[in-house]
């Protein structure tokens, strides 16, 4: 059985690498390493699948979240709501740009941000939601953007680990993850659904307005060559990411799909398990699994952990600590309004998920992680 890794890359770039290492030298020869045609053709590509009128690229996943921000207008002090179960640049940026957050509950069954604790979260202050699509799926956009409207509020999606996924409306209408906010933003962090060799990410938007302003922002607030009309930042996607990105970007549906068979694998083995929940689908998204998270029950999820270690199965908690909790984002909270998350730090177990598990190894972890709890 080959190696069982909590993602694969080698082995998705072995079946690409001719095409990606041709793309790679070729800008190599053209030396257009910054800014070249391969970043304006991504962008053009990307646009088109997203269908979303504008992408701009940029560094990684955290600048995106950071500029989405500052494109905002936001005045020190402002409230961003976000969740408390989710990776820390989400929330690591608000506090960068001086704004405060307001981390809230999420839902027990989907781990995306919980609608109720939005509402009960909004004051005066409050001027944007950052709703984390958090594992692969979507959160509730519907009610978020609902919400939004009715409190004039800001939605930047938080995209990074869902791109590729379906938002489906109750009147039936479907819309790529990342789009139907005021802004999307995305990481294309090697690991991601939709991962270069290297840092990247992007800032997705339909309003031309704002699209003008992140482009500024993301290039020294230079909107006029050396003329500097505000304080930006420099977040370029270099040539060659794009160039990786080009090429699997035709891909991507069905690098979710592999992972959603996956997923389906992983559910059947453990569907009945009382010590196991698998993870829940939401009715209203798509699911293109960045991770497959398990809650275990029981009480012993740090021993399954160990246990599968012991097999040579790697598995991960994501995330172990709430971030109200982190030094760095400490905000004051009454243990009420966060029993989900709090349970979710305890219960959660995330296994081995990419493009290249095959059926014997799905096959050899879902019965080392049953055999853990036959014991
Ligand atoms: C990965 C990730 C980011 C940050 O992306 P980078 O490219 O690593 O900066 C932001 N938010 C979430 C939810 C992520 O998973």
């Amino acid at each position: 059985m080959k190696k069982i890794q909590m993602v694969d890359l080698q082995s998705q770039y072995y079946k690409i690498k001719s095409e990606v290492d041709n793309a790679v030298l070729n800008v190599m020869d053209s030396a257009a390493f910054i800014n070249g045609p391969e970043v304006k053709s991504f962008q053009a590509d990307l646009e088109s699948y997203l269908d979303v009128k504008h992408v701009i690229p940029c560094a990684n996943g955290t600048d995106a979240l950071q500029i989405a921000l500052m494109a905002l207008d936001l005045q020190e002090g402002d409230e961003v709501i976000t969740a408390d179960f989710t990776f820390a640049a989400t929330v690591e940026v608000i506090h960068l740009l001086k704004l405060k957050s307001v981390l809230v509950d999420v839902d027990y069954d989907t781990f995306t941000i919980d609608t109720e604790a939005i509402k009960k979260a909004i004051t005066p202050r409050t001027k944007a939601i950052i709703p984390v699509h958090i594992f692969g799926q979507c959160g509730n956009m519907e009610e978020i953007l609902r919400i939004a409207k009715e409190h004039n509020l800001y939605v930047i999606e938080d995209n990074a680990q869902a791109i590729g996924s379906d938002f489906i409306f109750s009147d039936g209408t479907e819309k790529k993850s990342g789009t139907m906010g005021t802004i999307g933003t995305t990481s294309f962090f090697p690991s991601k659904n939709l991962g270069c060799y290297g840092d990247g990410g992007a800032i997705f938007t339909s309003d031309d307005e704002l699209a003008h302003r992140l482009r500024g922002i993301v290039n020294h607030g230079m909107y006029e060559r050396y003329y500097h009309d505000e304080v930006g930042v420099n977040s370029r996607l270099d040539s060659i990411q794009a160039a990786v990105l080009r090429k699997k970007l035709p891909n991507l549906d069905s690098y979710n799909e592999a992972r959603r068979k996956a997923a389906d694998y992983y559910d059947g083995a453990f569907a009945g398990n009382e010590n196991i929940l698998t993870p829940k689908r939401a009715e209203y998204s798509t699911h293109v699994f960045h991770q497959y998270t398990l809650r275990i029950t029981n009480g012993k999820r740090n021993e399954l952990q160990q246990y599968l270690t012991e097999k040579e199965i790697p598995a991960m908690i994501y995330y172990p600590v709430a971030l109200r909790k982190q030094k760095a984002y400490y905000q004051e909270s009454d243990p009420s309004d966060f029993v989900n998350t709090d349970k979710l730090l305890d219960q959660v177990i995330s296994l081995p998920m990419h493009t290249e598990l095959d059926e014997e190894q799905l096959k050899y972890i879902t019965d080392s992680v049953l055999e853990f709890f036959e014991k």
